[in-house]
């Protein structure tokens, strides 16, 4: 292709693209669900004590008619802007709690909420009617949220992370340390999980530098009485570091990548019979 790189021009049809792609988008979101183009993957996290899942976070899978496969780093900021992102964000919390109330009970459900959520009056109330719904124990949820959505929605959110609370409902503050305000939340939010972000593990160059701060997030987290999950492991060498960097739990590639309901399922048959039959050295994940 040649092209005239630095030149405006270059720029501009990919631009205009861009916008019609966006626009479709927009305007599919809205009925996507209907059409049967949504589904949900499941990842599982990891116990670093006895390196067991113990837990699966719900992510949520678009595949549009003609784009294929889309990104939620693409279409839930979309859904979020129009408005669609609370009936899209129950849907979501419906089907993984029907899918996690297969499960043993000694395996946890995460699902992400976003920011705009918090706008629905009544979240808490929607949220613990749908687990009633799937017969599904409110302390087998972890609620994940990002800095972005208590910016935004300081009182709301505080009153609707206290609500779910009560009611058993875990809350983690997820992507830590990639915001502005991440350690001053901590105090002002009652969380019981810190997801790390994957990006001190995964893009950081200088490794040792990046370990003493993955450390002094455990050693702050389990003072403040915190579970802690690094994300993005997806190595040995990655493991390695976080293990001795004092982090409790783990999820990444390296344990499993997001999968559908039916091997999620195989892979918590898998997990139970080993635990069962076979010597500790021999299981899937040692
Ligand atoms: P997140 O909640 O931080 O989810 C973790 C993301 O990291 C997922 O991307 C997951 O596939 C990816 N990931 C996990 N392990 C690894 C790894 O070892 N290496 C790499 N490179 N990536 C890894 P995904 O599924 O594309 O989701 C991106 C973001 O979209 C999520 O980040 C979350 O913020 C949002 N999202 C996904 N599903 C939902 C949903 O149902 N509702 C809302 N509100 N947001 C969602
Ligand atoms: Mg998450
Ligand atoms: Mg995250
Ligand atoms: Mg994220």
């Amino acid at each position: 292709k040649k092209t005239r790189r630095g030149s405006a021009s270059f720029y501009t049809p990919s631009f205009e693209t861009d916008l019609l792609r966006r626009e479709r988008l927009i305007r599919d979101l809205k009925t996507a669900e209907e059409r049967g183009e949504f589904h949900l993957a499941f990842q599982p996290i990891v116990s670093l004590d006895d390196r067991t899942i113990n837990g699966f976070e719900a992510l949520l899978r678009w595949q549009h008619q003609d784009f294929g496969p889309v990104s939620p780093a693409e279409f839930i900021p979309l859904a979020e802007e129009s408005g669609v992102i609370s009936p899209i964000g129950e849907w979501v919390a419906r089907k993984a709690s029907q899918v996690a109330a297969d499960w043993p009970e000694t395996i946890r459900l995460s699902i992400n909420l976003s920011p705009r959520q918090f706008d629905e009056p009544g979240l808490a109330a929607t949220l613990l009617a749908i687990l009633a719904e799937n017969r599904f124990a409110p302390d087998r949820l972890t609620v994940e949220i990002t800095e972005t959505a208590l910016i935004e929605n300081d009182g709301a959110a505080l009153s609707v992370i206290e609500r779910l609370r009560a009611e058993g409902v875990r809350v983690a503050l997820d992507d830590f340390g990639t915001g502005f305000a991440s350690l001053s939340y901590l105090t002002r939010f009652p969380f019981d999980v810190v997801k790390i972000d994957q990006s001190f593990v995964r893009h950081s160059e200088r490794h040792r530098q990046a370990d003493h701060v993955i450390a002094s997030i455990c050693d702050l987290a389990e003072k403040l009485g915190l579970d802690t999950v690094a994300e993005g492991i997806e190595t040995q060498e990655h493991l390695g570091r976080v293990r001795r960097a004092g982090c409790r739990r783990a999820q990444g590639y390296l344990f499993g990548r997001p999968e559908s309901a039916a091997d999620c399922a195989t892979r918590i048959a898998l997990q139970t019979l080993d635990a069962a039959s076979l010597p500790p050295a021999s299981r899937v994940f040692a």
